[in-house]
C-alpha cells in the first residue's frame, strides 16, 4: 500500500491529539517583512503542530517605502 502526499512535501510531526505521528499540511500564517510564517496542522484533527519562518528572496522585489512626510503649512480658514 502506498500513500500519495500530493505535490507538497510532506514531513511528520507527533500529534498530541492523535497521540501519534501524523502527516501535516503546511499554511501560511502571515507574510512578515523578514520572510513567511508557516504553520504546520494535522491533517487528520487540523490541530497546530508547529510554526516555521520561511526567510528567502522577497515575494515582492520593489520595497514598498512609506509615505514621504510632507511639511505643508496648514492653512486655517475662518
Ligand atoms: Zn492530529
Amino acid at each position: 500500500m502506498s500513500q500519495q502526499f500530493g505535490t507538497f512535501t510532506a514531513s511528520e510531526l507527533y500529534c498530541p491529539k492523535c497521540r501519534c505521528a501524523q502527516p501535516v499540511r503546511e499554511r501560511l500564517l502571515l507574510v512578515l517583512p523578514t520572510g513567511e510564517l508557516h504553520e504546520f496542522l494535522c491533517s487528520r484533527c487540523a490541530t497546530s503542530l508547529g510554526k516555521r519562518t520561511v526567510t528567502g528572496p522577497a515575494v515582492t522585489p520593489a520595497v514598498r517605502e512609506p509615505a514621504p512626510r510632507l511639511t505643508r503649512p496648514r492653512r486655517l480658514l475662518r
